[in-house]
């Protein structure tokens, strides 16, 4: 049956060459051109400053950040970085009134993910007092610690744990924390105190009743297999018993957006933050983890859905757009080393370029994540989607 999300895949898949228009002499000149434009619409004061990284003006931040590590924008990269302060500084400011404690330590809607950038623009740019946000984000642990500290979603990516130890691992994967162990075990273990036994029983009944990355058990699981040096031996195992679950709840390449609901083909989500784009990242640091071939299968077939119905009528953005979704290829590039899968990651950026449509500058939902994707296919060795890697 045909799907209503998606446009019908027009491109003959991959027999030996990459598309003419992928090298870096075409890309680069796109990408500086979409900041200027994205420069041109982002607030840089402090009168909208909500939304985090995921919709916020921190997005671009991040964003500017991660193009100018690109030593191919080496002339760029002191504007870029100084833009960067700009924005993530009034961001900072915004959120250091936050009251809520609770919306301070959410990742991709709240101040965890901001300090989290703040602390890698200003090292970055040689400044010693990226101290000070990484103190604000040190000190948030404790927030998100006891098991329910929010009524709704303390596991999850955007606003509850998953996203404190994701924020955690960027730092670390850039030198900035050795994060506390008994921090990182506290949290750890808060998230594994719910992942029990009822999963196996009614996934209904579980902690996190979505599947997955934006919100669901996939992304849990995919940080906690990234902490596994702090988890004990029973709660490894229920992670692993619990990856395994999940893996066998795919359906046809694909998982529902709820766990124990049945896929509806003409209906079904091919995106990161719902289907196998976002769950395939689980299953990705799980091959990473323990080599067993049945994860890196997963992935792949997520990749063999998303060559089918991965061009999405939503948008370019990374959430639930193009780009999200051809991210998958980047990963598959990085965990196989065929070049089948840049070819398809190309094929999806001639597409991305290819769409008229409003300009929006967020991380998630706007230009900002596409110009990422870009800057990722000028070095597949190294992509990895925005703040959620699994290799480090
Ligand atoms: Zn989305």
């Amino acid at each position: 049956m045909e799907n209503k999300r998606c446009f019908e895949n027009r491109y003959v898949d991959y027999t030996g060459a990459l598309l003419s228009g992928q090298g870096n002499e075409a890309i680069v000149p796109i990408v500086i051109a979409s900041i200027e434009k994205i420069m041109k619409k982002v607030p840089v004061d402090s009168s909208e400053c909500d939304g985090g990284l995921y919709d916020g003006p921190a997005g671009v931040a991040y964003m500017l950040y991660y193009v100018s590590e690109c030593p191919l924008f080496s002339k760029q990269r002191d504007t870029y970085l100084k833009n960067a302060k700009q924005i993530i500084d009034v961001s900072v400011k915004y959120v250091d009134r936050e009251q809520d404690k609770n919306l301070r330590v959410a990742f991709l809607l709240g101040g965890a993910g901001i300090y989290a950038v703040a602390t890698m623009v200003y090292k970055a740019m040689g400044f010693s007092d990226f101290v000070k946000p990484l103190t604000k984000f040190r000190n948030l642990w404790e927030v998100c610690a006891p098991i329910s500290f929010l009524e709704c979603g303390s596991d999850e990516l955007f606003v509850g744990r998953t996203g404190y130890l994701c924020a955690a691992l960027l730092l670390k994967q850039r030198g900035t924390i050795a994060f506390c162990a008994l921090s990182s075990h506290c949290v750890c273990v808060s998230v594994c105190a719910r992942l029990c036994v009822p999963v196996f029983v009614c996934p209904c009944a579980y902690m996190c009743p979505f599947a997955g990355a934006a919100h669901g058990l996939s992304s849990i699981l995919q940080m906690l297999l990234s902490y596994q040096e702090v988890l004990s031996a029973g709660e490894k195992e229920l992670v692993w018993q619990s990856v395994d679950f999940l893996m066998n709840q795919e359906q046809s390449c694909n998982w529902p957006a709820e766990l124990g609901s049945i896929i509806q083909r003409e209906n079904e989500l091919v995106h990161w933050c719902h289907g196998a784009p976002g769950v395939a990242y689980l299953f990705a640091k799980a091959y990473l983890v323990n080599k067993r071939p049945q994860y890196l299968d997963t992935c792949i077939r997520s990749g063999e859905l998303v060559w089918q119905k991965g061009l999405l009528k939503k948008g370019r953005g990374i959430c639930h757009g193009v780009a999200g979704s051809a991210y998958v290829f980047l990963l598959l590039y990085r965990l196989t080393g065929n070049s089948k899968y840049i070819y398809r990651a190309g094929c999806s950026f001639i597409d991305v370029l290819h769409r008229t449509c409003v300009l929006m500058y967020p991380l998630f939902e706007g230009l900002s994540g596409t110009v990422c994707f870009l800057v990722d296919l000028l070095h597949p060795d190294k992509s990895e989607f925005p703040l959620f890697s699994v290799f480090v």
